[in-house]
């Protein structure tokens, strides 16, 4: 069934679990994880992110998400991922997306919360759901998000979330998610990343009851760290980049064992396959043991 982000994730911390966000840019991983997700019996976020849009325009995927959201066991919400320009995100409400990243985190601090506050007003008398994120969460050179090369663990604490100005966004713009940054990075880590768990107690603690705090890069973090950054008060894990990698890693061995003596759609339905299992393993982590 189609749900909205606030229902899934107010209950999700309530429960001391988190919601996995896993994005769907082609109708194999669509599939695996919503298929994933009835196998699990856990709500999961589908999500079509605007960097994945030269891969298949959101006119295109995204009325196949709501319809597989729709007919799902479980509650799925289907969820924008890092909308950048306002053109886009429209684009993302009219294909029937219930929850929007609104991400200006690029802007000064003032401008990102103004601009929030307004388009919230807006998505909340339209049932939709705003995410949008504080500090700029570094992408290695690996990623889709097109990032720099070379960061280490101490580049990357500059980026992290002050929890005071976390609680302060959330007030004024009164966003139904934030993401912040403690650790984590988008796309393949260049070493293994180290997660200031103190951080997200302080920014749980700090922002509205209302406001969920949300981890993106969160494939590639050992499923300790996950399940203890979950405990400090994480609700929604974004997951993509190791899965993808890890498919395709699967498919090359797929081929090599065939020859390459393959349909194309017997290895799209391997890699749905793949997909599946892998995903289910990643919502059970998400479940932090509930
Ligand atoms: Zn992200």
């Amino acid at each position: 069934m189609l749900v909205n982000l606030k229902e899934i994730l107010s209950e999700a911390e309530k429960g001391g679990y988190a919601i996995g966000c896993i994005n769907t840019p082609n109708m194999e991983t669509l599939r695996a994880v919503v298929d994933a997700a009835e196998d699990v019996n856990v709500p999961i976020i589908i999500d079509h992110a605007q960097v994945h849009d030269s891969l298949i325009p959101i006119e295109y995927i995204g009325p196949k998400m709501v319809e597989y959201a729709k007919q799902a066991k479980v509650p799925v919400c289907v969820h924008l991922d890092h909308g950048s320009d306002y053109t886009f995100v429209l684009r993302a409400i009219r294909a029937g997306f219930t929850s929007i990243m609104y991400d200006l985190s690029a802007l000064p601090f003032e401008e990102n919360a103004a601009q929030l506050k307004t388009f919230v007003e807006y998505a909340h008398k339209m049932n939709i759901t705003v995410e949008a994120e504080l500090g700029i969460m570094t992408s290695t050179a690996d990623d889709s998000h097109g990032g720099a090369a070379g960061w280490t663990h101490e580049t990357i604490k500059k980026t992290f979330t002050d929890p005071a100005q976390a609680a302060e966004f959330a007030n004024i713009t009164n966003v139904d998610a934030l993401a912040v940054c403690f650790g984590t990075a988008h796309g393949i880590y260049a070493e293994p990343p180290i997660l200031d768990i103190d951080r997200v107690k302080a920014i749980r603690a700090a922002m509205p009851s209302s406001t969920r705090v949300v981890m993106h890069g969160g494939s590639g973090v050992d499923a300790d760290q996950v399940r203890a950054a979950i405990s400090a008060g994480v609700s929604k894990v974004n997951y993509y980049s190791y899965m993808a990698k890890a498919c395709s890693a699967h498919m090359a061995e797929y081929f090599a064992e065939n020859k390459g003596d393959v349909f194309y759609h017997e290895a799209q339905e391997e890699a749905y396959r793949f997909m599946r299992g892998y995903a289910a393993d990643v919502m059970r982590v998400f479940k932090n043991g509930k």
